[in-house]
């Protein structure tokens, strides 16, 4: 049997209200926002240094930090395959994601130097 890899999209959107704030979240959808935010803090950081070669980045983040019951040790590694589309994944098992509507938020590095 293949293994289906696990792909999570996400939609930066839907953590947050009309004004770009945080909702309130349930523990369980925060620590997954605690680790798509850093993965765009690190990536939008990236970007906004042309530069750096942002084909992947290193975002310093582990695999189980994303929620409690997950005991990989990997590592994630993102890049930004897309205007406005970042990838995620693991290097050692098989998770994966998206992070879309990202630019702009207060996660968003860039806009303190681009616009
Ligand atoms: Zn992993």
């Amino acid at each position: 049997m293949i293994e289906k890899p696990m792909v999570l999209k996400t939609d930066l959107r839907h953590f947050l209200d009309e004004e770009g704030k945080l909702l309130t979240l349930t523990e369980q959808a925060k620590t997954v926002f605690e680790f798509l935010s850093k993965i765009v803090s690190s990536i939008s950081e990236c970007i906004a240094q042309p530069i750096v070669d942002i084909d992947l980045v290193a975002v310093n983040l582990k695999c189980n930090t994303r929620a409690e019951q997950i005991n990989c040790q990997g590592d994630i590694e993102a890049s930004c395959i897309n205007i406005g589309l970042i990838e995620w994944h693991c290097d050692s098992c098989k998770a994966a994601g998206t992070i879309s509507n990202w630019q702009g938020s207060l996660w968003d590095k860039q806009q303190h130097i681009m616009h």
